[in-house]
């Protein structure tokens, strides 16, 4: 998807008021935060190509890169305090509480000291305390939190020596941005599409496109690509070198502000600025810059200044050169273009989802941290249409309870950390629930009454959806209350104006929320796809405390947006977004409506058939045959597709111009003489879907994958693995026989194809090395089992084998013939290590030695 910086957002309401905060401040509803929006970023809206990481990534040395420079210290302690404060239990909590508190209370002071004007002097003493006390709550997070001792240095080298993946083209030279997967890359990779497939593809009954990378140009215009999808870049006067300007100033930014030497009130103010990047123009982006004398962080030598980079590659498509095109830089945009093949399929239906996975390809400025910012990445995306008057999901109920760190719009501008609350909460809100009104059944059944005696369902005739959700109100607990809040959120969407008329309703509703905070996630189905990616990333190995979905800021989302949650993964970079999920309305299939004439719609029926003016086009066959020939088709379906607008504004032209252009083709009088105006009965009306769209970068989940479950053995710090999931691991199981010993090969052999039979990656290590080595070598690819083949195995009947677990190095000695569908049950997630240990008895020591 093509994401836009703009003032304009649709945040649902939040109230905000903070001790810590940049601005303590109430906000209340979507006008308030436009009104603030345009107040801090300017109205200038400029699109962005995508939503940049949390970290940057100007400079030339990864172990520099991501801002950290010569900070290095400084930005890990403040990563280490964003893990720490996500991992802070209840216990935990309320060791802190004091020191938080001593931090409020100081920092009202201060507060006070500067409204009331008090003398310098005075407040920067005070300013003194509230760092100290503040540097004592983090050294007590810290201490308070599990040790974080992640060596990215290490895991490098673990993934280059295991041929994870390497820089492409390699052998001359590499090329930055670009990397090839070797075995253990491609076969993880493969398990967590295979993964993604099932959880998402066949659990959500999905459809599936694999549609063409070569993009013709006109596909790339309409969807917004070729005039905005690009990023601000300037370069190096004397050696030509590329940056990305907000990069850049970020990175800028963050080293003034870990000086020492910088004052609170120039940090506060700098980071700020570093807030606002993503909604500056480029002339902003120019003069600050200039303003704060940047220079090449490579060479200190003088920069240009900016020009717009379209991060597109550009093609030409067949050997004429004529047909212009481009590598897609996103898989959506096939999905959008086949969607009214799609819909047919799906037999004129809504809602339903469409999946893509393949490469994407994006010329990236400067792409200078691994696998996080690369050239040709590859997407998995889901494009679920839907009917926009009602995004709420038959499948809520089965999430709502889910919990998640959710860090908030408001939050952010607030300074504020994110929250831990469940899905249900997040996008009903917690009015309801905590206003105490309806915590009993007679209380439900008291909005039951009220509702159906004075509400809309009355007044209105409700619509099947409205009787779906009446009907779900109805069901006993425990879900009343949830169902309540859902019809409360229901009858909150119609307009004012609608509510207005309705007596008592406005009145209700208004006591029914008390003012309180609505929910902050926009609807049902945004909420349902944020919990299935969460559940996805967990099942694969993504740590859950270093797991976060945040809010897109009103400067980051594209103006048609509704709302935007980005999946976040903490790694060594920083927040990396890994996963984006956002409500895009129904622009992109507007814009390709536009573009190619092709009415992108849902026919809804009506309640009622109603009459309608239209004015149809009379043209005339032969002549539109002749002239256009194979295309005439398309120019009869577009003449019929016209609205009565679009008719009239056709006609008026064809009078007074002699000729209109009409989705690409040149209409004249002769062609359509006439149009005719009447009166139809229509018993359908016609609605453009919204679309959300969980939009996944594979190489960034595979990153933060490889990061959370790198381990250092405790005993030997040269012993690293990865400690992979047993769903996603590439090999799920080896088989070490004790020596290359003849005897030992048809237990190894016998063993190894029972395995396969079942449908189970193996790998055999009959090399010289000791078992220790050999163990050692299966844990750096993360196999989560090992069975040995020993002289026990041979010498003894029952002839048994023992198997190993990786992670905490255990092993039980069973019956051979066991082996396999205890494997098979491990791998599946069936049983657990621990059902093992319970039924075997621990290995030690094998009892015969030849
Ligand atoms: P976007 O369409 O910009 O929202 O990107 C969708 C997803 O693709 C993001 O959530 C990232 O995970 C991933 N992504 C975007 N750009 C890149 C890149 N240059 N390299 C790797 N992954 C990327």
């Amino acid at each position: 998807m093509v994401t836009a910086r703009t003032a304009r957002s649709l945040f649902s309401v939040c109230v905000a008021s903070r001790p810590w905060s940049v601005w303590t401040s109430v906000c209340v509803g979507a006008r308030w935060w436009e009104a603030r929006g345009r107040q801090l970023y300017g109205a200038g809206a400029v699109w962005d190509s995508r939503k940049q990481a949390s970290a940057g990534w100007g400079s030339r040395h990864q172990s520099t890169s991501a801002g950290w420079g010569s900070k290095k210290h400084a930005a890990k302690r403040k990563i280490q305090l964003q893990t720490a404060e996500l991992m802070m239990d209840a216990e935990m909590e309320q060791q802190l509480a004091p020191l938080r508190a001593s931090c409020k209370e100081q920092g009202d002071l201060v507060r006070k000291l500067k409204a009331e004007g008090a003398p310098e002097v005075d407040i920067k003493k005070e300013v003194q305390e509230l760092k100290a006390r503040k540097k004592e709550l983090e050294d007590m997070i810290l201490k308070l939190s599990p040790a974080d001792t992640f060596d990215r240095a290490k895991m490098n080298d673990l993934i280059k020596r295991r041929f994870f993946y390497d820089n492409s083209f390699a052998i001359y030279g590499g090329i930055t941005g670009q990397y090839d997967y070797g075995p253990m890359g491609c076969d993880l990779v493969d398990n967590l599409l295979a993964e993604w497939h099932k959880h998402f593809v066949i659990q959500e009954r999905m459809l599936k496109v694999n549609c063409s990378i070569l993009t013709p140009e006109p596909v790339l215009k309409a969807s917004g690509h070729v005039d905005k999808f690009a990023d601000y870049m300037v370069k190096d006067v004397k050696t030509g070198e590329c940056f990305r300007l907000d990069h850049l100033i970020k990175q800028h930014f963050e080293k003034v502000m870990a000086d020492k030497k910088t004052s609170a009130e120039e940090k506060e103010a700098l980071s700020l600025t570093v807030a606002r990047l993503d909604g500056m123009t480029m002339e902003e982006m120019n003069d600050l810059m200039r303003k704060h004398d940047m220079k090449s962080p490579l060479t200190g030598n003088n920069l240009t200044d900016a020009t717009e980079f379209n991060l597109m590659f550009p093609i030409s498509i067949g050997p004429s050169g004529n047909l212009k095109g481009f590598l897609r830089p996103e898989t959506a945009q096939g999905i959008f273009v086949n969607f009214k093949r799609l819909l047919e399929y799906n037999q004129g239906k809504l809602p339903f989802a469409c999946a893509q996975v393949g490469n994407a390809y994006r010329n990236e400025i400067s792409p200078r941290s691994g696998l996080l910012r690369v050239r040709e990445f590859t997407m998995a995306e889901i494009e679920h249409f839907c009917d926009p008057d009602d995004k709420n999901h038959p499948k809520f109920a089965q999430v709502a309870d889910t919990e998640m760190v959710l860090y908030s719009g408001c939050a952010q501008m607030d300074g504020e950390s994110a929250k831990r609350m469940t899905i249900g909460e997040a996008v009903h809100g917690s009015g309801l629930s905590s206003l105490g009104l309806l915590s009993t059944p007679a209380e439900v059944g008291a909005l039951d009454r009220y509702l159906k005696e004075r509400s809309y369902i009355l007044e209105h005739s409700p619509s099947q959806a409205d009787l779906v959700v009446w009907e779900a109100l109805r069901q006993p607990p425990p879900s009343d209350l949830f169902h309540a809040s859902r019809w409360y959120r229901h009858l909150s969407s119609f307009s004012e104006r609608e509510r207005l008329s309705l007596p008592g309703e406005k009145l209700m509703l208004e006591e029914l929320t008390g003012g309180r905070q609505k929910g902050m996630v926009a609807n049902e189905t945004l909420g349902y796809y944020m919990a299935r990616i969460q559940q996805y990333l967990l099942r694969i190995g993504i740590n859950p405390k270093k797991l976060r979905f945040r809010q897109h800021l009103s400067n980051e989302m594209a103006h048609y947006a509704c709302d935007c949650w980005d999946a976040e993964c903490l790694t060594s970079y920083g927040w990396i977004e890994c996963v984006g999920c956002a409500d895009r309305s129904a622009y992109d299939l507007q814009q390709h409506t536009k573009g190619s004439g092709v009415r992108m719609c849902v026919e809804r029926p009506l309640k009622e058939a109603v009459m309608v003016d239209s004015l149809a086009a009379q043209p005339d066959k032969g002549i539109i045959g002749k002239t256009f020939k194979k295309d005439a088709k398309a120019v009869q379906e577009a003449l019929t597709a016209l609205t009565i607008e679009q008719a009239e504004q056709m006609d008026k032209a064809l009078t007074e111009q002699g000729e209109y252009e009409l989705s690409g083709f040149k209409m004249t009088r002769a062609m359509v003489p006439s149009f005719k105006r009447e009166q139809k009965k229509v018993f359908v009306e016609e609605i453009v879907p919204s679309v959300i769209e969980p939009s996944f970068g594979v190489g960034r989940v595979f990153y933060s994958l490889l990061e959370h479950s790198f381990r250092v053995r405790e005993d030997d710090d040269k012993r690293t693995f990865f400690s992979l999931a047993t769903v996603v691991a590439p090999i799920k199981v080896s088989v070490l026989p004790l020596s290359n010993k003849q005897e030992f090969v048809p237990f190894t052999t016998q063993l190894a194809d029972a395995l396969t039979d079942l449908n189970l990656s193996v790998k055999i290590d009959d090399s010289t090395g000791s078992i220790g080595r050999r163990y050692a070598r299966t844990d750096e690819i993360g196999i989560p089992l090992g069975i040995t083949v020993d002289f026990d195995t041979v010498n003894k009947v029952p002839h048994t084998v023992t198997v190993r677990e990786r992670d905490s190095t255990q092993q039980v000695r069973m019956p051979i013939e066991e082996v396999p569908l205890t494997i098979k049950n491990l791998a599946d997630g069936k049983t657990q290590w621990k059902d093992v240990t319970d039924k075997w008895p621990i290995f030690t020591s094998q009892e015969t030695t030849k």
